[in-house]
């Protein structure tokens, strides 16, 4: 279960101009919300915040409920999926898929028992002992998200994690993503700037620019509006 309320979020890097200028945004347990919006508008830094790897200037983040804004990243049972997977290139798959459960200090039988399930899961059993490097791209994307899901939460923050796969890779995966979304009934905020991955993916859309929510709507509303 998890709900995700901004109110009125507020971020200024260190010797850089704001970033985000007052952001509401009411996320809903169990919704696939895409944020949309020109490069530099906020988007990675707005779930950032919401993962706890950057803190807000000013504003509220409530998760489930809870006021979060000081929680450290571990606490706060988000997986975070990034563009260029950050895995680490001298772990193998499988060390890589336990590595958020083993931050977590869950036992290393249970890590492994569940990041093999999880592997099974995204066919990558045959890879297990492989390193990042040794994989394709779509296999390396499999096994950020393997992490993120082995991890079983059920909020999964996406930043723009299809951009730097193929066609076919990107349409696969979108599906994939799809499945998970609804078969956890996970909660998913997922940032691209693809309209074709907004279109097919969101409930609900939000439309970023510099630093602002401009719209936050459904997908029907936002594009087929006369
Ligand atoms: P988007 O994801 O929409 O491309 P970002 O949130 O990555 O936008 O960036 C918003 C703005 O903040 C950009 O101008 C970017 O250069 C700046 N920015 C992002 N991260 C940092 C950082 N760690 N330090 C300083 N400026 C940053
Ligand atoms: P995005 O794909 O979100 O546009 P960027 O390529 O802008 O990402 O940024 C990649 C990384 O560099 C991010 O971790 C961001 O925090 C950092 N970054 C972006 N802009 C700046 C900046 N002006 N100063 C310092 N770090 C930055």
């Amino acid at each position: 279960m998890s709900s995700i309320t901004l109110r009125d979020i507020r971020k200024t890097y260190a010797n850089g101009p704001r970033v985000l200028h007052g952001v509401d945004l009411d996320i809903g347990d169990g919704e696939f919300v895409v944020i949309v919006g020109p490069s530099g508008c906020g988007k990675s830094t707005l779930l950032r915040l919401i993962a706890g790897l950057e803190r807000c200037d000013d504003g509220e983040i409530v998760i489930d409920g809870r006021r979060a804004n000081a929680l450290p990243p571990q606490d706060r049972d988000i997986a975070m999926i990034f563009q260029n997977y950050a895995l680490y290139p001298h772990m193998s798959v499988l060390e890589n898929i336990a590595f958020g459960l083993e931050l977590r200090k869950v036992p290393r039988k249970t890590r492994e028992a569940r990041a093999r399930a999880v592997a099974e899961t995204l066919q990558l059993t045959p890879y297990l002992d492989r390193k990042p490097g040794a994989l394709s791209g779509g296999q390396r994307q499999r096994v950020a998200m393997g992490r993120a899901m082995a991890r079983e939460t059920s909020t999964f923050l996406m930043d723009e994690p299809l951009s730097n796969l193929d066609n076919a890779l990107r349409n696969t995966m979108r599906t994939e993503i799809k499945t998970i979304h609804q078969q956890l009934g996970a909660t998913i905020v997922f940032v691209t700037h693809d309209q074709t991955e907004a279109l097919s993916l969101a409930d609900r859309i939000a439309v970023m620019k510099d630093g602002y929510l401009q719209q936050f709507d459904t997908p029907a509303a936002i594009y087929d509006r006369p």
